[in-house]
């Protein structure tokens, strides 16, 4: 493996797991961000969920942990770094300075990977000073057992460089999933997000409940989920923000009927399971029913 001191720009939600998956298989890894101490408990958070989907140990979390170090400094964090993976916020703005000052403190040999869901590597390229060591890393939410990695580079990626980002998601534990062209959703959200609207269209003209559609999913194809119970899980909040985007780059009304009917949900307090409230109720939702596929 050519790549052994890593480094995670931004860890909140997914760099903080990126970091711990990271440090778990065996890298050194930094982790940079504007504020290390809220990192470190996001960090020291994914404890029990370790121990509960992967049954890992206390002690063998604990060594996990005492291969990554926490800075606020860009130049320490990179300053041997083989590999820096970006997950700052989802705004060009922020990733474009991220990336201007990065190029001026990174040694040469440093392979750039951004985690961007929205965002093609193309988009970012343009700020950085190695093109040809630059690429999209892109993981899954809960990575250690939504465990894919989705690898994109441009038309200037060096193959050799996309091969050591595949063999460094392997060894991480990661599937690696090679894009072969640069696709806006790579290839989960370019399946799901239509997936999600097709079911959202169903209900906003009224031509079947979501409890229904999920039943008629779930039978119909053998799967343990329905469209619903994934917009109840990623939030709603999300899917209005994703509405609102494809109604503004497509103009066609379907986006704005469920952007506005989303939004009723969301005013109502109802978004998703963090509230308790979504197209569900929980903590024991319909679907929890044994015989919610035999009604
Ligand atoms: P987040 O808001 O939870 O985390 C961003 C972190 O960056 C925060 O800890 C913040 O303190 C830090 N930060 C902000 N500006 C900074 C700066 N200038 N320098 C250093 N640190 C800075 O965001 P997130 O949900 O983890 O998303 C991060 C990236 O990962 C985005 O590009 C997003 O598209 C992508 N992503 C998110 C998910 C998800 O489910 N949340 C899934 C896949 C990919």
């Amino acid at each position: 493996m050519a790549f052994k001191n890593i480094t995670i720009a931004g860890t909140g939600v997914l760099g903080s797991q990126i970091a711990y998956q990271t440090a778990l298989n065996g890298f050194s890894v930094t982790a940079y961000d504007l504020n290390p101490a809220d990192a470190k408990k996001r960090v020291e958070a994914l404890r029990d969920s370790y121990k509960h989907d992967l049954k890992l140990s206390d002690e063998d979390f604990d060594k996990g942990l005492a291969s990554l170090t926490f800075t606020d400094d860009l130049g320490e964090a990179v300053k041997d770094s083989d590999y820096v993976i970006e997950a700052l916020p989802e705004s060009l703005k922020i990733k474009e300075s991220f990336y201007q000052e990065l190029s001026k403190k990174a040694p040469e040999k440093t392979v750039f990977a951004s985690n961007s869901s929205t965002m093609i590597p193309s988009q970012l390229v343009k700020f950085v000073d190695r093109p040809q060591k630059f690429l999209n890393m892109h993981f899954a939410n809960r990575i250690w057992k939504c465990n894919v990695a989705e690898i994109m580079g441009t038309a200037q990626t060096d193959p050799a460089i996309f091969q050591e980002v595949v063999d460094f998601a392997r060894a991480i534990k990661m599937v690696p999933i090679e894009i072969h062209k640069e696709q806006p959703g790579y290839v989960l959200n370019s399946l799901l997000i239509p997936f999600l609207f097709s079911a959202m269209s169903l209900w906003v003209k009224g031509v079947a409940e979501p409890e229904t559609v999920d039943k008629d999913w779930m039978i119909s194809t053998g799967s343990p989920v329905g469209p619903f119970m994934m917009l109840d899980d990623v939030g709603l909040r999300t899917a209005w923000n994703i509405s609102n985007n494809l109604y503004e780059s497509k103009k066609q009304e379907i986006f704005k009927i469920v952007a506005d009917k989303l939004k009723e949900k969301i005013d109502a307090g109802e978004d998703g399971i963090e509230s308790g409230h979504g197209f569900y109720t929980y903590p024991h939702p319909a679907f929890e029913d044994p015989d919610f596929l035999k009604k």
